[in-house]
């Protein structure tokens, strides 16, 4: 294959489920891609954080095996996928005729063409205001009853449309859930996200 792109740092591509947020259930293809300096201490994808441990891919390469199978949504996560530009890869995605979705912490400035965007910001870095008003979904992780004041305040940013969900950090699920079912019973505009493809035992 001649390929002109720029190539990517990728962990891993894969076609799966779905299991957090809005689109909870879709199938859809995952590219994962690799680097991130925010520094959750709850991350569940560390081997991600180093962009030299994984090979670069060009986006040639990554629709090529986006066609092999039957997805409808390409899901482009990380690491922090804005690290990098990610125009060559949503243009060459869409000319196909794939829905594109992010998965960010909005700590880097926006690039590529989204269909939708899933905002998750960190403490350890805090998301850009220009990346909080393009979110169509934020979803914050609730590892410590602080975090929902955090919570709160991040719903300011972003605009009116956007869907608010509460996700319990998986290590902390049964410690959290009481704390957030009552948060959202008396703040019914945020709703709930589980990780569901961990109790499927998929990824
Ligand atoms: Fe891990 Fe995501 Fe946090 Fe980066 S932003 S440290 S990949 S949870």
């Amino acid at each position: 294959m001649h390929c002109i792109s720029n190539p990517l740092p990728v962990m891993e591509t894969f076609y799966s489920i779905q299991g957090e947020g809005y689109y909870q259930g879709h199938a859809a293809f995952f590219i994962r891609l690799a680097g991130c300096d925010v520094g959750c201490v709850w991350c569940d994808v560390k081997e991600s954080w180093d962009a030299n441990q994984h090979p670069m891919q060009h986006i040639e390469n990554l629709v090529e095996q986006v066609k092999a199978t039957k997805a409808e949504i390409v899901i482009v996560t990380g690491g922090e996928p804005l690290m990098y530009d990610c125009s060559q890869l949503t243009t060459a995605l869409q000319a196909n005729g794939y829905r594109t979705h992010l998965e960010t912490s909005g700590a880097y400035p926006i690039s590529g063409n989204w269909d939708w965007i899933c905002v998750s910001p960190k403490k350890f870095k805090a998301p850009l205001h220009e990346v909080m008003q393009l979110a169509n979904e934020l979803k914050m992780v609730m590892y410590h009853s602080s975090d929902f004041q955090w919570a709160k305040q991040q719903a300011e940013f972003v605009s009116e449309n956007c869907l608010l969900f509460l996700q319990p950090e998986w290590s902390k699920e049964k410690q959290m859930l009481p704390a957030i079912t009552q948060f959202i019973q008396e703040n019914p505009h945020w709703k709930l996200s589980l990780q569901i493809h961990k109790y499927l035992g998929v990824r």
